[in-house]
């Protein structure tokens, strides 16, 4: 019973998915589930309107496709929030007035910049760039707890100039360690988001060794997810998920229906 957890469609700023093809694939590749996590990123920088999100439309979409596919795949409406500290009261309000499955709650931007956009990297070293974005993470899940998963914990690595060539968890592993522990404090999971092969980096979001670190300090919750913006990468390189799951110590994986947790063995 395999479910991918964080796909985009074209209620997304950088997504022209319909989400009837996203689910036509998940269906297609066997998949018991799906659960569209559409951007939300408030005052972002350099594109300010890019991922505004159309959550009433949306939300009723998704749920007459839902009725259409039931007993075939289940199909859920969650979100991926970008976390920035100042943000938190405006999320809580959001999340106060409309229902989501799954809430992703994930550090887009340092200083409202994504590393995405070169800039990002301008005047700084590959490695001041990396800290200083899982200090933003870590300050981002002290600041804001109502969320589910934390979404792809090192995804500035993406985007460096030597992306992970010169990355691991032991060099950044105090503030990894700290944001890893406030998660866990709060009953927060993470999420093996496989994006991190599609981005060439050859190990997912977070990498493995953060991946067992974050279940070695007590860490339970871990959602499956591609990170898909179009149907081609839809559960991409989820066969792999199984040995990796089982490399990082979990026999289970976690499933989220109206923000409750559900544990699923790993095949
Ligand atoms: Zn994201
Ligand atoms: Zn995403």
């Amino acid at each position: 019973m395999l479910w991918d957890q964080h796909m985009h469609c074209c209620y997304s700023g950088d997504s022209e998915a319909a989400p009837e093809d996203m689910i036509a694939a998940a269906y297609k590749r066997g998949l018991s589930g799906i659960t569209f996590t559409d951007h939300l990123d408030l005052d972002c920088a350099i594109e300010p309107e890019l991922f505004s999100l159309d959550i009433v439309p949306r939300a009723e979409h998704l749920a007459r496709l839902a009725i259409e596919w039931e007993g075939r795949l289940t199909v859920g409406c969650g979100i991926e929030l970008g976390l920035q500290p100042h943000l938190a009261a405006r999320h809580r309000a959001l999340l106060s007035s409309h229902d989501f499955d799954l809430v992703i709650g994930s550090t887009h931007t340092v200083a409202g910049i994504d590393p995405y956009y070169p800039v990002f990297f301008e005047g700084k070293t590959e490695d001041e760039a990396y800290l200083g974005y899982f200090e933003a993470t870590l300050e981002n899940v002290k600041a804001f707890d109502d969320f589910d998963v934390c979404g792809h914990l090192d995804y500035v690595v993406r985007y460096g100039p030597h992306k992970n060539q010169f990355y691991s968890y032991e060099k950044y592993r105090d503030v990894l360690d700290a944001t890893l522990r406030a998660l866990i404090e709060r009953g927060k999971g993470i999420e093996l988001n496989t994006g991190g092969f599609k981005a060439g980096l050859g190990e997912p979001h977070p990498c493995q060794e953060v991946l067992r670190r974050y279940r070695q300090l007590g860490g339970e919750i871990i959602t499956l997810g591609s990170d898909a913006h179009a149907p081609e990468y839809v559960a991409y390189a989820f066969e792999r998920a199984a040995g990796i799951l089982k490399e990082a110590g979990f026999s289970y994986y976690t499933v989220f229906r109206n923000r409750k947790a559900e544990f699923v063995p790993v095949g």
